[in-house]
């Protein structure tokens, strides 16, 4: 008989799907999964690895990512693959504030030309529509699906920095992207209200750290997620509102869900993690928009999350250094300093420490945030977010007794927003597509090897309307 050929045969690894956990072989090749199942046998295997007491994930994926300030994609795909994840999926349009300008279809081919030579990971693109862009949106969304790109970020809010959209673009928006099989997804705040107390903190003088959250309610959120899932409700169209924040969010999720809106949500690992207390004592550094919020709020994303009412958790990471946050007036005006966290490396590590190690999550469960449900709204799956035959051999072998104590985060940024943490359990070895990226805490890639990755608008769990209104 003769012997069936692997780069890498992982032994006695307790495999982890969205719905289970089981012992299994992995056998490797050619950079895709080959075999699975418990005792494989009939190898010849050019290297094994014995992963017995330790968890096989897929592959994370980071699908909300702001690699456009200090951190390219070149660094901010390494912190990305030390904190276990192996694609990264990146927000790109005409956003000033972000250093493009431009027509947004043009904006994202040029993003993938200067990315895919640089980057250490798979990345695929949201497209991203400025207030600018409002007539050009339905085009852009057309010629973006056909080049691998079906998902499509608009703003309620941050008018005053152009990236504010009528409620009559964003139903072009919403219609547009249905039309085609293509998801709209939101920043859902109020944005009229949150420019309205701005300035009547800042005219009153009132722009310290403790001011941040009360210009930025709860509430504003809920009202705009009401208003964007009734607009994809009248339209008939999929939305993916992006990092829910508050408590007050939960009840419209549970209603869109109810009454059949095709709604898919996302929290972020600070919102769980976080609280504005760190606003007090760490000010710019911890300025974030929405806000960090109450514990209360934390609380009850948990159980969201637990209940399948929230889909993904995403890093909403940027990549910044101290002295980007506290440029300027900042440290004085706590108004004038740039949005934005460094949460992309220890993100699933947190929420494997304040998630299933704490009992709020399975472990499956957190496969199915970070990997599945990620992998299948946008277009991915099975080739990526799972680990079964066929699929990309992205793979994390996790050691539950790792522990890491978090000072700064790889890549261009001097610090992490974790920092202070004491976390247990860490990826002891990351691969993208069979090349080891992270093994035992160091980076051993040879050389950047990603690619950028077509997200099929046929694969996801919504399908094209088809139809015009
Ligand atoms: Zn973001």
């Amino acid at each position: 008989m003769s012997l069936k050929k692997a780069d890498l045969l992982i032994k006695d690894g307790l495999v982890v799907s969205g719905h289970d956990i089981a012992k299994k072989d992995v056998a490797i090749y050619q950079g895709k999964i080959r075999e699975m199942g418990s005792d494989l046998e009939g190898y010849d295997a050019k290297n094994t690895i014995d992963a017995s007491k330790r968890y096989i994930l897929p592959g994370g994926i980071d699908s909300h990512a702001h690699p456009v300030y200090d951190d390219k994609m070149d660094s901010y795909s390494i912190a990305a693959a030390f904190g276990g994840i192996t694609t990264v999926i990146a927000f790109v349009g005409n956003i000033k504030s972000w250093g493009f300008s431009g027509y947004t279809t043009d904006v994202v081919k040029g993003f993938i030309e200067e990315s895919e030579p640089i980057s250490y990971l798979d990345f695929g693109v949201h497209g991203t529509y400025a207030a600018a862009d409002e007539d050009t949106i339905s085009k852009s969304i057309s010629e973006l699906i056909n080049l691998g790109v079906p998902s499509f970020k608009v703003f309620m809010s941050y008018k005053q920095r152009g990236m504010m959209i009528s409620d009559e673009a964003l139903l072009t928006a919403l219609e547009a992207a249905s039309y085609e099989g293509g998801l709209t997804q939101v920043h859902a705040e109020t944005g009229c209200c949150i420019e309205y107390l701005t300035e009547r903190f800042i005219s009153s003088g009132k722009t310290k750290p403790e001011h941040f959250l009360p210009s930025q309610p709860n509430i504003l959120e809920a009202e705009a997620l009401n208003r964007a899932g009734t607009f994809a409700q009248v339209v008939g169209a999929p939305l993916y509102p992006v990092h829910l924040s508050t408590k007050e969010s939960i009840p419209v999720i549970r209603r869109l869900k109810e009454q059949g809106v095709e709604l898919f949500t996302e929290t972020c690992p600070h919102y769980l993690t976080l609280t504005d207390e760190e606003i007090l004592k760490r000010g710019p550094l911890a300025k974030v928009g929405p806000p960090l919020r109450k514990e209360e709020d934390s609380d009850a994303l948990w159980e969201a999350v637990s209940k399948g009412l929230i889909d993904v958790i995403a890093s909403d990471s940027g990549g910044f250094t101290v002295k980007r946050k506290m440029a300027g007036a900042a440290a004085e005006n706590i108004f004038e300093a740039p949005y934005g966290l460094n949460t992309i490396e220890f993100m699933v590590p947190m929420i494997w420490n304040y998630g299933v190690n704490k009992g709020r999550i399975t472990l499956p469960k957190l496969v199915k945030v970070f990997c599945e449900n990620p992998a299948k709204i946008f277009g991915l799956y099975p080739r990526k977010g799972v680990i079964m035959e066929g699929s990309d051999a992205d793979i994390v072998i996790w050691n539950p007794s790792r522990i890491h104590y978090v000072n700064g985060q790889h890549g261009n940024t001097d610090y992490s927003s974790f920092d202070g943490f004491e976390l247990l359990g860490m990826p002891d070895l990351v691969m993208q597509r069979g090349v080891v990226i992270i093994e035992n805490g160091k980076f051993v890639a040879k050389k950047p090897e990603g690619k950028f990755v077509k997200g099929d608008p046929n694969a996801t769990p919504y399908a094209p309307r088809g139809y015009k209104l």
